[in-house]
């Protein structure tokens, strides 16, 4: 296809309003930059490092910030970039300094950290533009992975949510795909309302015990082995047999389309809380549905880490965050299904309306900049 009418193929009524990309030539630093929509004020969106990563890619993300920014009730727009590199092989700072220099006149997006970035590479952007999220703590950001922000909202998600299915948290069996920075805080939040994690998994495997794992235990082992395999009391199992284990809540919290049209019968929960981004195909999230699963989206469920780095980046502190994560994801959760119960319809088709109709109504309000 004809270059000008490929990347047109995608505006719509929202966006994306540019798309940027930067070439260095001296060291060859190649990125895209997607600004998708700015009525509700600067875009705020991550950085992501991958040798992989398109502009396709980049402008799907874009516009889920969009959804989620908006949604989470923030003064800011969506965006997204990608460094077209390798963050285990380049020399990080030199490669995220150049990019911030060529995002600097693009003063409409505030970057934060993704997959393949981090505080350190934060700090380097706002060292060059003075405009970044995710910073670490000496230059006034909140460690939103310290503090478990995702999870936390991930959790008080379930507390609403499972009013709708009359699920009592109090002994309720979690399981969690992933148990990184989203799934060790989500176990961790959800214990203290008496849930019981009887299954956790990572790369290397699963691990199992239908009659409880230790949370804090299996934490401590997970950060000083790398794997949930290494602990003690429970079977361990493949990766991929998580799935197939009958549970109350399953939070999927690694990568994006673990379940799909293929997978998806094999699921026994009552409530899927979307820790990871687009972690179930659209197709499946309705099967789910038909089934009588009830599945929370992710850019409603999973709002806890961008809504940290909105608050931080108006000079706020870890408790308001905090208040704002419960305040914001409770709202959101029950506006979202009450609408799902009342009026018959999917809970994603639901969380889409609502939140483009908010983009809609926040551009009434502002000439294109
Ligand atoms: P992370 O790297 O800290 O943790 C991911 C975990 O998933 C690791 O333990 C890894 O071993 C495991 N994993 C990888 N492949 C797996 C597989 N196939 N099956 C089971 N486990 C697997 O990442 P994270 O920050 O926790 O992010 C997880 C997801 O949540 C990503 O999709 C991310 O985009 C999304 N997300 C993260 C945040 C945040 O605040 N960190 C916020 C919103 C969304």
């Amino acid at each position: 296809m004809e270059i000008t009418k490929k990347i047109f193929e995608f505006a719509d009524e929202l966006g994306p309003e540019k798309i940027v990309h930067l070439y260095e030539p001296r060291t060859r630093m190649k990125a895209i930059v997607v600004i998708d929509n700015v009525a509700a004020g600067p875009a705020i969106g991550g950085v992501r490092m991958a040798l992989d990563v398109t502009t396709t890619e980049v402008r799907r993300l874009a516009r889920a910030m969009t959804y989620k920014n908006i949604m989470a009730g923030l003064p800011h727009g969506g965006g997204k970039s990608g460094i077209i590199a390798d963050p285990k092989t380049v020399n990080k700072e030199q490669v995220v300094r150049t990019f911030a220099r060529g995002i600097k006149s693009l003063e409409e997006y505030i970057p934060g950290p993704d997959m393949g970035t981090d505080e350190a590479s934060m700090a380097y952007i706002y060292d060059e533009i003075a405009r970044a999220v995710g910073l670490p703590r000496e230059l006034g950001g909140i460690p939103l992975d310290e503090m478990g922000a995702t999870g936390y909202g991930v959790a008080e998600c379930a507390a609403v949510a499972k009013e709708y299915i009359n699920l009592d948290l109090n002994g309720a069996r979690l399981t969690i795909e992933g148990f990184g920075n989203v799934g060790k805080p989500t176990a961790r939040y959800l214990a203290e309302k008496g849930v019981m994690l009887v299954a956790a998994s990572d790369s290397k495997g699963t691990i199992y015990n239908p009659k409880g794992l230790k949370v804090e235990e299996l934490i401590r082992i997970k950060d000083a082995t790398g794997s949930v395999v290494n602990y003690k009391d429970g079977e361990v199992l493949k990766t991929s047999d998580l799935l197939m284990i009958s549970t109350d809540i399953f939070v999927p919290a690694a990568r994006p389309d673990v379940i799909s049209e293929a997978n998806s019968d094999v699921l026994d929960a009552k409530l899927v809380i979307e820790g990871a981004n687009i972690p179930i195909t659209e197709n499946a999230e309705k099967m789910l549905h038909d089934r009588g699963i009830l599945v929370v989206p992710d850019f409603v469920a999973n709002a806890g880490g961008v809504i940290t780095a909105s608050v931080e980046y108006h000079g706020g502190t870890e408790a308001q965050a905090f208040e704002r994560i419960k305040s914001t994801i409770a709202k959101n959760t029950k506006e979202i299904l009450d609408k799902v119960y009342s009026e018959k319809t999917y809970p994603r088709d639901t969380a889409l309306g609502v939140a483009r109709q908010r983009v809609l109504r926040a551009m009434k309000y502002r000439e294109w900049m």
